[in-house]
């Protein structure tokens, strides 16, 4: 089959949170050659939440729903509340995302969508790059893959997301209560007031009214739990916690986070540069990748507008081996690691917690999080870490 498209200048593969800011990033950087974002899919409901803590500016501020400088860390009848009126925790629904960069991209005369359009191999030769997809062979000079753990760039040493691989595992349902028992004011981080499961196990409470939160049973392990055992977690936790016994699921959310770090070194070439998820954008310790993709993106459409594409890596060397030491020490008791997260959630400020999810964390922040944790398990991890990259 031959494909009629112009040869495209830059051909993004996937139209999900990378490829279509990207796209747009590419665009407000001015470039006016052509750009054509490819993706299977042509359904763009709502079919993930965002959250993330306003801490660096990105292109789509405008778009978040609600925001609380309040959240908070519970276990049992212990709460502890932080707060940040500066960096407040902001939610954006996706489908919002999607109309908003969708219209964009329809608009510019140089940007084609070809939606529907499955990926296949991709082939690289000194001349520019070919993709099959179902639509015909795809020609580009510069090729970007945003296909997360699917795509071309996925190093091949690299576990998909599936049993026995690391994961951050959740169902959410978006639920309305016939009378007010959600505190609009402030979200629920981290519940650990929930059925021993031998992972880290927790719930989200995401309060949108008084009547309405987007309640998320959320794991942390290998293998996670099956869907009915997280229904029933939400039903119990929303008895047991709030005393309700009836209540509308308006949608459910499920999904499967790999908490990988993503070793991009083995991956040199300049015409096919990875982003979002396939370039390790979601951070290893925490599943959050919101606010690291508009930073990866907004660097790399600057590089292109330069004539001068080349990947961007993601994260701080420092973070990402907190963010090892972290995993080591969750990875060998789960069940007990909430302590920890409810010592940061006591001891650590909400500016400098927001900071530290987010990436921006500075050396004090750091220096206050580690004081806040328990020495000898995390000295341990250090070790076990530092042992197993030395070994390598
Ligand atoms: C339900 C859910 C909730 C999340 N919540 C948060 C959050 O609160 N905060 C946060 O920071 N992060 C969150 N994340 C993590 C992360 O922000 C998202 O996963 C984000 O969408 C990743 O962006 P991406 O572009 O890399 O991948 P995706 O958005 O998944 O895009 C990949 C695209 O590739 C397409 N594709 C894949 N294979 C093919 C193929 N063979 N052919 C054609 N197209 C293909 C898919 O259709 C998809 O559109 C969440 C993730 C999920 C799933």
């Amino acid at each position: 089959m031959s494909f009629t498209s112009p040869h495209a200048s830059c051909l993004i593969l996937g139209a999900g949170l990378a490829g279509l800011s990207l796209a747009d990033a590419l665009l407000r950087q001015g470039v006016r050659s052509p750009i054509v974002v490819a993706d299977q899919r042509d359904d763009f409901s709502n079919d993930r939440t965002w959250g993330f803590w306003d801490v660096h500016p990105h292109p789509y501020r405008g778009l978040v729903q609600q925001r609380w400088s309040e959240w908070s860390f519970r276990s049992g009848a212990t709460t502890y509340r932080q707060s940040s009126p500066s960096s407040p925790y902001c939610y954006l629904p996706a489908d919002r995302f999607y109309e908003d960069v969708l219209a964009r991209l329809r608009a510019a005369p140089n940007c084609t969508l070809l939606l529907g359009t499955t990926i296949g191999d991709v082939h690289e030769d000194a001349a520019g790059v070919t993709v099959q997809t179902s639509a015909g062979d795809l020609e580009a000079s510069q090729l970007f893959d945003a296909l997360g753990t699917h795509g071309p760039t996925w190093p091949s040493t690299m576990p998909q997301p599936g049993p026995g691989v690391l994961c951050q595992r959740f169902l959410g349902w978006f639920v309305t209560a016939p009378e007010p028992v959600f505190d609009a004011a402030c979200v629920t981080l981290m519940d650990f007031d929930v059925t021993p499961n031998g992972e880290l196990h927790f719930v989200y409470v995401l309060p949108f009214s008084p009547t309405q939160a987007l309640v998320e049973d959320t794991t942390i392990g290998l293998d996670g739990v099956p869907l009915p055992e997280r229904r029933a977690e939400v039903e119990r936790y929303l008895a047991h916690r709030y005393g309700v016994t009836s209540w509308q699921v308006e949608r459910e959310e499920v999904a499967a986070i790999p908490m990988l770090h993503v070793d991009r070194s083995a991956h040199a070439s300049q015409r096919l540069i990875p982003v979002g998820t396939a370039a390790g954008t979601v951070r290893p310790s925490s599943g959050y990748a919101f606010v690291r993709t508009q930073l990866q993106v907004a660097a790399l459409a600057a590089r292109v507008a330069a004539g001068q594409p080349s990947a961007v890596p993601v994260g701080r060397n420092l973070d990402a081996m907190l963010d090892r030491v972290f995993l080591d020490v969750l990875q060998h008791d789960p069940e007990a690691f909430s302590s920890n997260l409810m010592m940061l959630g006591k001891r650590l400020t909400g500016d400098r917690f927001a900071r530290f999810m987010m990436d921006a964390a500075s050396p004090l922040d750091l220096l206050s999080m580690i004081a806040a944790l328990p020495k000898s398990p995390f000295v341990r991890g250090a070790v076990r870490v530092s042992r197993e990259r030395v070994g390598r």
